[in-house]
């Protein structure tokens, strides 16, 4: 067995003017809640999913790819990312998913059983798979002062 891993990051500053857009974490819409600065929907966990992809397959999706399909396409739903990077993953399977968030705003830890399950079916990885952690910033770094949100994931990969 061939045992690959993926480290991925992104952050997005809060766009608090911004009444048209909801904010999407994990595919998952938190109401009331400030969106994030993006072109795209600004899911900064897909990003960061994402970006763990393409640390196993070497093809970036995020950046020139993704402004193509958003701007060109407009395509700005994240999922559509996801799914571009995972095409690159040939023989290996996702087997496990670990991500940590950082922000001071908003409270993750309700919504984390509604983000595994929406992770689990856009990764097709059992929930079992997936671990999400969530912490304040404790008013350190940016995102501790709640002026964004940013993720890191690890993705592990097999064949
Ligand atoms: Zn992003």
């Amino acid at each position: 067995m061939i045992v690959k891993t993926g480290l991925g990051q992104d952050s997005h500053k809060f766009d608090p003017e911004n009444k048209e857009k909801k904010l999407v974490l994990g595919g998952i819409i938190f109401e009331n809640e400030p969106p994030l600065q993006g072109n795209s929907d600004a899911d900064v966990i897909l990003h960061s999913i994402t970006n763990a992809i393409s640390g196993i397959t070497g093809i970036n999706i995020l950046g020139e790819v993704s402004d193509k399909m958003c701007l060109q396409q407009g395509i700005t739903n994240s999922k559509v990312y996801v799914a571009e990077a995972l095409k690159y993953l040939n023989d290996f399977k996702i087997s496990h998913l670990s991500i940590s968030i950082e922000c001071q705003k908003p409270k993750i830890t309700p919504k984390i059983k509604a983000i595994k399950e929406s992770l689990s079916n856009l990764l097709n990885l059992s929930e079992s798979d997936i671990g999400i952690t969530a912490t304040s910033g404790e008013n350190l770094t940016p995102f501790g002062k709640g002026e964004g949100i940013q993720v890191l994931s690890i993705i592990t990969a097999v064949k």
